[in-house]
């Protein structure tokens, strides 16, 4: 009958390509819940098309006539974050979490509770309460899937290796679309600039924080807690082909890298068929051409967001919930343009100075932290 599987965030880049992958295995899987925040007449046609047996809308909108429209094809709405929450408690198989930011920390250790695997697009869980979550993970004996790219390539380099051999991992970057610019010219850097990212189409905050490495740091910090890692043995390395996705070096030095076009449905699909591997139509790699793979550190006097994510992993405890909320508002003023673009790294350095670090924070402080965060600079620059 297939496997029971919810997409959270299924309007967005990562929902709307999962759902392009169960579109491609239809005999795999039943959707138990697909949410959008504000999108709900897309999810009407996913609706009419994948037969979720429930949707769910967290955002504002006219909940009766949404109400009808999704009866009159069969599906039953449930509204507000705690729709999405009570989604996130019924037992499914895999639950794939899609959404942006700090919002789906709650909602995934319901479905950890409630038994479910997790496919993890959302790296904000991890950068806010890893320690907490991979905890959560271990008793309930459910996996982590990572679909973030160059976490799902650190986990397929790692399949048939023994455990604890691990050197270090290699974390590439493409460097985004600054990556030649000199500092002198950021202060004029517009949304529109930083939004056209040379590899990758996704949502505007991933790509935002492409564009800083901010992306990058959130991805050392989730890798911290995905494979249990110390901070010294995470290096970045900037890799402008986005071909290879990333690599681990082990004890002996051998170095195993996971290659491939970049898209993201190759790693989603990598998650949703664990341990097998399904028949992809996407594109391969051209090797009838030449062509070359360049890589090189990064510069973190231009992108001290990469900095900032090591210092906060050092500090740890809420620190890393900390600059998870700093980034998010910061990029959300900065689209607003109520902020230039080197005072998104300054306001998660300001953050970060300003809080007192709790050490393994439960859930109710990493969500204090998270608050706190956003209201101090709410109050500084307006609310976005
Ligand atoms: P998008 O902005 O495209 O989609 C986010 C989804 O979450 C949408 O369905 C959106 O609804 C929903 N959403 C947004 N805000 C809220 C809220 N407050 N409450 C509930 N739902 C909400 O993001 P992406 O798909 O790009 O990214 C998702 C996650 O995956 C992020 O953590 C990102 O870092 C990560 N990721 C993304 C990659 C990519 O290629 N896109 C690559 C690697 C990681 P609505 O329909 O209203 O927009
Ligand atoms: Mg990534």
């Amino acid at each position: 009958m297939g496997r029971q599987i919810s997409i959270w965030g299924a309007t967005g880049s990562i929902g709307t390509q999962t759902l392009d992958v169960i579109a491609r295995n239809p005999d795999r899987f039943r959707i138990h819940t697909l949410t959008t925040h504000s999108n709900p007449e897309p999810l009407l046609r996913q609706a009419s098309r994948f037969r979720p047996r429930q949707v769910v809308i967290t955002g504002p909108c006219d909940r009766p006539r949404w109400e009808a429209a999704f009866r009159n094809v069969g599906v039953s709405c449930l509204f507000d974050k705690s729709g999405l929450l009570e989604a996130a408690a019924s037992p499914v198989d895999l639950a794939v979490n899609a959404l942006v930011g700090a919002v789906g920390l709650e909602a995934t250790l319901l479905a950890v509770d409630a038994g479910a695997d997790i496919a993890l697009a959302n790296k904000e869980v991890l950068v806010m309460a890893g320690e907490l979550v991979v905890r959560r993970i271990r008793r309930q004996g459910v996996r982590l899937l990572p679909v973030d790219s160059e976490h799902s390539a650190i986990f397929q380099c790692l399949a048939g290796e023994p455990e604890g051999r691990i050197r270090r991992i290699l974390l590439t970057a493409s460097g985004g679309p600054f990556l030649n610019r000199p500092a002198s010219e950021f202060e004029s850097i517009t949304p529109e600039e930083a939004l056209a990212h040379p590899n990758w189409v996704m949502g505007k905050k991933v790509t935002i924080d492409s564009s800083t490495l901010m992306n990058k740091g959130l991805e050392v910090i989730e890798a911290r807690w995905l494979f249990d890692l110390r901070p010294e043995q995470i290096t970045v390395v900037i890799h402008p082909q986005s071909i290879v996705h990333s690599m681990v070096e082990f004890e002996d030095g051998s170095i195993k890298a996971q290659l491939g076009q970049p898209d993201m449905r190759v790693p989603i699909a990598y998650a949703l068929s664990f341990p097998d591997r399904w028949e992809g139509p996407w594109g391969s790699q051209d090797f009838s051409r030449p062509f070359a793979l360049q890589f090189q550190p990064p510069d973190l006097d231009r992108f001290p967001g990469l900095r900032l994510a090591f210092a906060a992993i050092e500090t740890g405890g809420t620190a890393p919930a900390v600059f998870n909320a700093a980034d998010e508002v910061a990029v959300a003023l900065f689209l607003d343009r109520k902020i230039r673009y080197p005072q998104i790294a300054e306001l998660v350095e300001r953050a970060l100075d300003a809080h007192g670090t709790m050490e393994s924070p439960d859930l109710e402080q990493i969500l204090r932290a998270d608050r706190e965060t956003r209201e101090r600079i709410w109050n500084e620059y307006g609310h976005p």
